[in-house]
């Protein structure tokens, strides 16, 4: 396929000012310090950024004047432009968010009875390269900074006047490629005087970065869920779809989640993709049960959500069902996540590709 054309939207006027949105209460307490205000003053600046998510100081009305008038002077509240969105009939509303730069990232909101699951972007673009995936030919344009990981759940609950009760770093890019970031808006989402996210209701999830997986497990502090994409059972087929396997292939990614689930005694999800045609077989799933063995996780079948000239077609349902059957009878947890938004082109990345181009979209 070609790459699409990328419209942005106008770049604001730079603004030297520090963003403080993303920042961990640590940050904040240090900002707050080095320019002369009491150290609580961090805790403060946490609870009004992300617990109750105002968009100017003056609002911070438990903080002297002074220091909101000093903080308007020194800092800025970084906000995302809403440019589009677009609701399914099921109920999941896709947002287009224009960046600072002008760049856009998407966000998608699933709601599913009481919970509201969001989709977050971790970078513009992606550098991965994964075959079945749209993100993927637009290559990587840059990384967000953790207050524009954070801002897209803030921006979300502020159009929709809901609380988002799950987060997954499953939108565009490779949270682990932009790790610093990502690190930092985990902190930010599971503090309890900010977000205010359940550690087990935040996941992040990877491509298969080994040094990344084994250095975030490592990270106590950081407190998540871990998801591998595996997508495939031999090394020849994931490089196939996946080039990040020449890298890191399934042996050393399986131990590198093995390594998660010990220490983090969590067993950590597997997702995989189904590729009508390409590993969906019944030999493909039993050769996922066999190589999941030492981990013993659990296990996310996503039906490939085929769209116009896409490489890869979708499973049949009678397909998703026999490689279903197969990993429960083997003993494992096993979730089919049900297509959602399939009408608003619910694959990451697609949203953006539709704005860039509206006419070649069906
Ligand atoms: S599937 Fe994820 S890691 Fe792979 S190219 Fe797409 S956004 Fe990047």
């Amino acid at each position: 396929m070609e790459s699409p054309t990328l419209e942005t939207a106008a770049p604001l006027a730079a603004d030297p000012r520090p963003d403080l949105v993303g920042r961990t209460r640590e940050e904040l307490t240090a900002f707050a310090v080095e320019h002369g205000m009491r150290p609580f003053r961090g805790q403060q600046l946490t609870e009004w950024l992300h617990r109750h998510a105002v968009v100017d100081f003056a609002a911070m009305t438990n903080i002297a004047r002074a220091d909101r008038e000093r903080l308007a002077r020194i800092a800025r509240i970084g906000r995302l432009r809403p440019v589009r969105e677009e609701r399914s009939a099921d109920g999941t509303r896709k947002f287009l968010f224009a960046l600072e730069d002008g760049r856009t990232v998407e966000t998608v909101l699933i709601p599913d009875e009481e919970r509201r699951t969001l989709c977050i972007s971790t970078q513009v673009g992606c550098a991965m390269g994964c075959r079945f995936c749209l993100t993927a030919q637009q290559g990587l344009e840059r990384h967000l900074t953790s207050g524009e990981i954070v801002g897209q759940l803030l921006e979300v609950q502020r159009l929709t006047g809901e609380r988002v009760t799950n987060a997954v770093f499953m939108g565009m890019g490779e949270p682990l490629h932009n790790f610093e970031a990502v690190v930092r808006a985990v902190q930010v989402l599971t503090d309890d005087r900010g977000v205010g996210l359940s550690a087990r209701r935040l996941t992040v999830s990877t491509c298969g970065l080994v040094p990344r997986i084994r250095e975030l497990t490592e990270r106590r502090e950081v407190r998540f869920a871990l998801a591998v994409s595996l997508n495939a059972t031999t090394d020849a087929q994931r490089e196939e779809v996946m080039p990040v396997n020449r890298r890191y292939p399934i042996r050393e990614l399986v131990a590198a989640i093995a390594h998660y689930a010990r220490v983090r005694r969590d067993m950590g999800f597997v997702e995989y993709v189904l590729l009508g045609g390409f590993n969906d077989t019944p030999e493909d799933a039993r050769r996922l049960a066999r190589l999941l063995r030492p981990v013993r996780c659990k296990i996310n079948l996503i039906p490939y959500n085929a769209v116009e000239g896409a490489p890869y077609a979708a499973p049949t349902e009678e397909a998703v069902e026999t490689f279903r059957r197969i990993l429960l009878d083997a003993g494992y947890s096993v979730f089919t996540r049900k297509p959602r938004g399939r009408d608003i082109r619910a694959a990451c990345g697609q949203l953006r590709q539709a704005q860039a181009a509206p006419s070649t979209q069906p």
